[in-house]
């Protein structure tokens, strides 16, 4: 019988922890002659999105380096290596699969097209080869053949979705990291890529500088470090529920995204603290929330697996042809943050400065876009894929789509109130006036309404509208009446 040799094609799932790939190769083929782990640095994905955003913006590229760096390492400690090339993976992992004899590489499937593109290219070139593939679905909580219906069936509002699946079926245990791996031949392992070598500025938009440390350390080392922090040694988990809509500092959250999206963290892990958790220190309404809310990542993913394209499209997976305004010159007043709402300025220099943004702060931001600007909803979640460090194709394009009104929401033209959120979420302006120092000296009162401050006062206040901050671009009760009947008229209903 010829030897089992395996590659393993590390993709967005950089850990040790919950790898069924790994798994499988180290304990269901305990004899396999070669295990060979493999990150390829595709340079599709550093390319320019159809705004002509850059696909990976430094945030994540940054986050995506370290991530790399310290799947390296923890291999290295347990005897393997990561290979790292650079170039297209349907060419490299067949060239790899011939060079070292290769009779089956394992990887975790995605669900969007160019993702799935990619793995129909390599499995024409592996099958000319006769290597085999095997993948597998290990990016969510629930395993699709867990669920109580096809994906295929999949319900089309969250709720549905939710309460079957918390009735009906159960979520399975991590697999354990493996603790050793056969060591690898001699392979020339490969370098590390540097963030200068690429080239962010292909774009013709400019790329943030941002002069803030960064917020996050790519990895699973950090995304574990993290986890304990937020849920063993702060004990955030207990109030999650109260804080999880705040904006300002680190754990009002548990900022678990970035390294979910890049699969340094499983959602099992976390569920599998989350149960630890709640049997040793606190069950409550905020263990179950955090689950809560994990089950939305899943959602979007089995959307897309169930939609396929429809989500990319102007209109949705609605289908509701909607006439979007390309205004780039509002567009850029957006992404700048210079609307003149303070909500919306403060979190788009926040996403800018960072590369991270409050779910609270997403929700207002993509609402204003699309429901006061009318202004295209790809075009902002194009920004966001480019800004992003937590960036992942299924929660932005379904939050987008769900956001915009083209999604899976029922309940029509719905628009947040910017000035009601503000009073509610950041009833001190303590938030506006961290990322907005120019709104300093104005009293909470009137920080979030800077267009009714008198001349008289923009003086004692040490501010002068259209000069040190904007005017408001819009009205934005009419903005919203004016978009709402657009809208209207794209459903063939009245208003
Ligand atoms: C317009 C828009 C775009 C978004 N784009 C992304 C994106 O590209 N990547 C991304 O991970 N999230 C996205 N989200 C969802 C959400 O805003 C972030 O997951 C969340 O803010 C991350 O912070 P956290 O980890 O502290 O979240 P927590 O509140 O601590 O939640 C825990 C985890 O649950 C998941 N989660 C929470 N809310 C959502 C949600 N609405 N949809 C999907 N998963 C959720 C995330 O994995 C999150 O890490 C988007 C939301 C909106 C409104």
């Amino acid at each position: 019988m010829a030897e089992t040799r395996i590659l393993i094609w590390f993709r967005n799932d950089l850990r040790l922890q919950d790898h069924e790939p790994l798994y499988r190769a180290v304990e269901t083929q305990r004899n396999a002659a070669l295990i060979l782990p493999l990150y390829c640095f595709d340079p599709r994905q550093f390319g320019t999105t159809p705004f002509g955003f850059p696909k990976t913006g430094a945030f994540r590229l940054q986050f995506l380096l370290q991530s790399v760096a310290n799947l390296r390492e923890s291999l290295r400690s347990i005897s393997s290596d990561l290979v790292i090339r650079q170039g297209f993976p349907e060419v490299i992992i067949p060239e790899l699969a011939k060079q070292w004899e290769i009779s089956t590489v394992y990887y975790h499937r995605e669900v969007t097209a160019e993702e799935r593109a990619v793995e129909t290219a390599l499995k024409t070139a592996l099958d000319a080869l006769g290597v085999q593939i095997q993948s597998f679905w290990g990016h969510t909580l629930y395993q699709p053949d867990d669920l109580p219906f096809e994906i295929s069936h999949l319900p089309e509002l969250f709720t549905n979705f939710r309460k079957q699946v918390e009735k009906e079926s159960t979520v399975n245990p991590p697999f354990p990291a493996p603790e050793k791996l056969p060591s690898l031949p001699a392979i020339d392992p490969g370098e590390l890529p540097q963030i200068s070598d690429f080239d962010l500025c292909d774009s013709p938009l400019p790329i943030p500088h941002s002069p803030f440390p960064p917020l996050f350390q790519g990895g699973e080392t950090a995304g574990l470090a993290r986890l304990d922090h937020y849920f063993w040694q702060q004990n955030c988990l207990k109030t999650y529920k109260e804080t999880r809509n705040g904006m300002l500092g680190m754990d009002y959250s548990s900022k678990f995204s970035p390294w979910l999206a890049l699969g340094c963290l499983s959602p099992r892990t976390i569920y599998n603290q989350v149960q630890q958790y709640e049997s040793q220190r606190v069950k409550n309404d905020s263990t179950y929330w955090l689950v809560f809310e994990l089950l939305w990542r899943d959602y979007f993913r089995l959307i897309c697996a169930k939609h396929g394209d429809r989500i990319f499209r102007s209109s949705g997976l609605q289908g509701v042809k909607i006439p979007w305004k390309q205004d780039w010159q509002r567009f850029d007043l957006w992404r700048e943050g210079k609307t003149g709402f303070p909500l919306v300025d403060a979190n788009m220099r926040e996403l800018a400065a960072t590369g991270f943004m409050s779910n609270r702060g997403r929700q207002n931001v993509a609402s204003f876009l699309t429901k006061n600007l009318g202004i295209d909803w790809r075009m902002g979640a194009e920004w966001f894929e480019s800004m992003l460090v937590d960036y992942d194709v299924c929660s932005n394009y379904g939050n987008w789509n769900y956001t915009a009104g083209v999604g899976n929401d029922a309940r029509g033209f719905r628009f947040f109130n910017i000035l009601k959120q503000s009073k509610d979420y950041d009833p001190q302006g303590e938030y506006v006036k961290h990322w907005l120092p120019e709104l300093a000296n104005v009293p909470a009162a009137k920080v979030h309404e800077p267009w009714k401050l008198l001349p008289v006062e923009q003086q004692r206040f040490n501010v002068r509208l259209g000069v040190d901050y904007p005017n408001p671009v819009v009205d934005l009760f009419k903005s919203a009446k004016a978009n709402e009947q657009v809208y209207n008229t794209a459903l063939g209903r009245s208003s």
